[in-house]
């Protein structure tokens, strides 16, 4: 017994040790705020001196992420390093690996970085995605796209977000109008099948530096122009639909030996099948209404996976509406701020400059799912739910 509690223990960082952060976003700020709460010190590197990490942590470096001495004074000034978000690169992480502990490893940032490696992993673990082909040259697009068929979506392998670096393909005229740069570059793309999903839902999990494994409850997930809108929990789906994505979660967090956390984003189909569509190897937008709404927050959970502490439970207290405040909503948000009621609970990021798209905050609404919609459509805040959205959100 005494054994295996000094086996369980061994390598526990403990409170008063620094963890470093890769990146200074909203991300690293909220697992810092957690973070403090067990005691740790924080530094963050990031190139912005005054970004949303950098203004909690015990101490900034300010520099970019390929910058090698920085890092190394990073890995100097820290007993382990996490990263809170992809962009940064694999090699600076490997280099990392061999100065400190960097408990998520460079392996997952590698296989979650480029979508051809991360479906390919996928699916050797048995895990459903969309049907997909690897495609570098105009002749294997035509081939793909034989195989494949309309409608479909041409994704670069590395580098695209919020809807970058992804064109949807209906007609043959949207093929001929592809940008013929994009077979120039040598680049790696995937072309996958048109998915018509019925909602889609994501399943945040942790697993522990001792391996043990614990999902937050399935949220289901609004998009507005590429960008997540709001993650509604407990997640309206049919029956048995939220138990399998959670199963499916687990496996995917057990079989690529995720260390910290890893967010599963899926179509869920009218049949109630679903298929992974993109992983993140850290706390995840989607996630943000645990802050509020359950027991242990993702935050808190990362920092407890990578620390080896025992994962705390995920059990939802409250159902919970999340909504993103982006920079084209900050003056209608500035106007609500001191009518919001006390159900709406508000996260600021502290970014100075409002640009549209950009995520300044977010609120989770703790209230059921009708009267915390009926709160957000009448704040003024956003524009309203439409018909198609609400058939999203509510529709089993
Ligand atoms: P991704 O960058 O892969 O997360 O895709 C962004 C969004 O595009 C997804 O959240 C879906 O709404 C849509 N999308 C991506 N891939 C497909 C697909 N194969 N079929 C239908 N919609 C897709």
């Amino acid at each position: 017994m005494i054994e295996t509690m000094k086996q369980k223990t061994a390598g526990l960082i403990k409170p008063g040790q620094t963890i470093g952060i890769l990146g200074g976003g909203q991300l690293g700020r909220m697992v810092i705020l957690e973070g403090r709460k067990l005691g740790y010190r924080f530094v963050t590197l990031d190139p912005a001196a005054d970004c949303p990490g950098g203004q909690v942590s015990d101490r900034h470096v300010s520099a970019p992420y390929d910058d090698q001495e920085a890092a190394a004074s990073l890995a100097e000034a820290a007993d382990m390093i996490l990263y809170e978000f992809e962009n940064i690169d694999p090699e600076i992480v490997k280099k990392l690996e061999q100065q400190t502990l960097v408990p998520q490893g460079s392996r997952l940032l590698e296989l979650t970085r480029h979508r051809l490696m991360e479906k390919q992993a996928l699916t050797r673990a048995g895990i459903p995605v969309a049907p997909y082909v690897a495609v570098e040259t105009e002749a294997d697009l035509r081939q793909a796209l034989a195989e494949l068929g309309l409608p479909a979506v041409l994704k670069t392998a590395t580098g695209g977000y919020d809807g970058k670096g992804q064109w949807m393909l209906k007609t043959d005229q949207d093929v001929a109008a592809l940008p013929a740069e994009l077979f120039q570059q040598g680049k790696t793309l995937v072309l996958e099948q048109f998915i018509p999903f019925q909602k889609e839902c994501s399943v945040v999990v942790a697993r522990s530096v001792h391996g043990e494994v614990k999902a937050f409850p399935p949220s289901v997930n609004l998009h507005r122009h590429h960008i997540l809108h709001m993650s509604v929990a407990p997640a309206p789906l049919a029956e048995g639909v939220a138990e399998r994505a959670v199963r499916l979660a687990e496996q995917v967090a057990d079989s690529l030996g995720v260390v910290g956390l890893v967010a599963v984003e899926m179509f869920v189909l009218a049949s109630g099948e679903l298929l992974v569509n993109e992983l993140a190897p850290r706390p995840h937008n989607s996630g943000h209404y645990t802050f509020d709404a359950c027991l242990t927050s993702q935050f808190e959970q990362f920092v407890r996976a990578v620390v080896g502490l025992p994962l705390g439970p995920t059990t939802l207290t409250s159902p919970a509406v999340m909504v993103n405040i982006l920079g084209e909503h900050g003056e209608a948000f500035n106007q609500a701020y001191g009518l919001l009621p006390g159900q709406v609970k508000v996260h600021w990021y502290g970014k100075e400059i409002a640009k549209k798209g950009r995520k300044m905050g977010h609120v989770t609404v703790v209230d059921d799912l009708e009267s915390a919609i009926a709160w957000i459509d009448a704040s003024g805040i956003w524009p309203p739910l439409t018909e198609q959205e609400k058939k999203v959100i509510y529709d089993r």
